[in-house]
């Protein structure tokens, strides 16, 4: 089954409960989201993110 990883926005602080990262924030629309798994493997989460431009 697919593992659920949790993320949060930064900015509003609804939780969205999805398999990979999203985007944006489901709600605000924002893409300042941090993940907030406990399932974190390694710290390469940090350097696979979108592009913050
Ligand atoms: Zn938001």
């Amino acid at each position: 089954m697919l593992g659920l990883r949790f993320f949060a926005c930064n900015i509003c602080e609804t939780v969205m409960a999805v398999p990979t990262e999203p985007s944006r924030c489901h709600d605000c629309q924002n893409g300042d989201i941090a993940e907030i798994s406990g399932t974190v493997q390694s710290d390469t989460y940090f350097m696979t993110s979108e592009n913050h431009s």
